[in-house]
């Protein structure tokens, strides 16, 4: 089971000039063949599908605490897209006006036809993401040498990605996304040593440069020291995470830590309403409001 908590790992600025094709470029690291909803759906199924789980305890962990994290990444990349779109078109309720005209050059006109202005299971040219982009074959060695490839692919897209986009909302969820990327590659490759003697991190980094090219990756590696810290997310499961995440980085050999529960975080931002594009639509009678509210805390405001 998963409990959802209301918040975003990452606090996100809003952006400087909301661009639809800033939007797009963003879309590939949330529905893209290596994109968020990939990792997502790759570790999760192979946690459902784990087999011997018993005997491989750590390796189990690994995977199934880092399915929960992507769901994390999807949230934050879905809401770096969603800020971007936000404000593309001309608000207001008068179709007569060609509201959405601003949108009839954008990459992906589903930000505006299918969608309220809002991120999409696509990539950036619109493809919508697929569940042939999950690898589940049962065998350990394989998934774990799969998941660590896919990580790495999906930092060259992030690093693509951040050198195709300037706006500080964009850098701060990819920025973000490296870091934490980051320490998925070398929980892989920890776990593959692990599992075989072999020494994957000497092949660290892939591509060959540092998050610390990034300043928004940098920030949270040397502030914060994001990229030693893999969390359980969970309070009590998942415990054996510390039998593979241990030892120095491979990078810049400082120690590895495991974090019980998850990252605090920052509120999701509140999306304003796009009335051009009927979103959200209706109103809510505040009289009717007020009423709820005594029913429910005994007072007409809820503290
Ligand atoms: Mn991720
Ligand atoms: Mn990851």
């Amino acid at each position: 089971m998963i409990q959802r908590i209301d918040r975003l790992p990452v606090e996100l600025p809003r952006p400087k000039n909301p661009n639809p094709n800033d939007a797009a470029a963003v879309q590939e690291l949330l529905g893209g063949k290596f994109g968020e909803m990939s990792t997502l759906m790759n570790y999760t199924f192979q946690s459902f599908n784990f087999r011997g789980r018993a005997k491989m305890k750590p390796f189990y962990d690994l995977i199934a605490s880092i399915a929960a994290e992507e769901y994390s990444h999807i949230e934050t990349v879905s809401y770096a897209i969603n800020l971007l779109l936000t404000g593309t078109t001309v608000r207001g309720d008068d179709p007569a006006t060609t509201p959405l005209e601003p949108a009839k050059d954008a990459r992906i006109s589903y930000h505006f036809l299918a969608s309220g202005q809002a991120s999409l299971p696509v990539d950036s040219q619109g493809n919508f993401w697929t569940g042939q982009n999950v690898f589940s074959s049962g065998n350990l060695k394989l998934d774990l040498l799969h998941n660590f490839f896919l990580e790495c692919g999906a930092r060259a897209n992030k690093i693509r990605v951040y050198e195709t986009v300037s706006d500080p909302t964009a850098r701060a969820a990819v920025g973000y996304l490296l870091v934490r990327g980051g320490v998925h590659i070398v929980a892989y490759a920890k776990a593959l040593e692990v599992l075989t003697g072999v020494d994957v991190g000497k092949l660290l980094p892939i591509p060959d440069i540092s998050n610390k090219k990034f300043p928004e990756a940098r920030k949270l590696e040397e502030e914060q020291g994001l990229h030693r810290v893999l969390f359980r997310w969970s309070p009590t499961d998942f415990e054996q995470i510390g039998a593979i995440w241990k030892g120095a980085h491979p990078e810049d050999g400082t120690e590895l830590l495991v974090s019980e529960g998850m990252p605090e975080g920052a509120p999701a931002p509140d999306l304003d309403p796009e009335p051009q594009l009927t979103s959200p639509d209706g109103d809510i009678d505040p009289q009717m409001m007020a009423d709820i509210a005594k029913r429910l805390f005994g007072t007409a405001t809820p503290t």
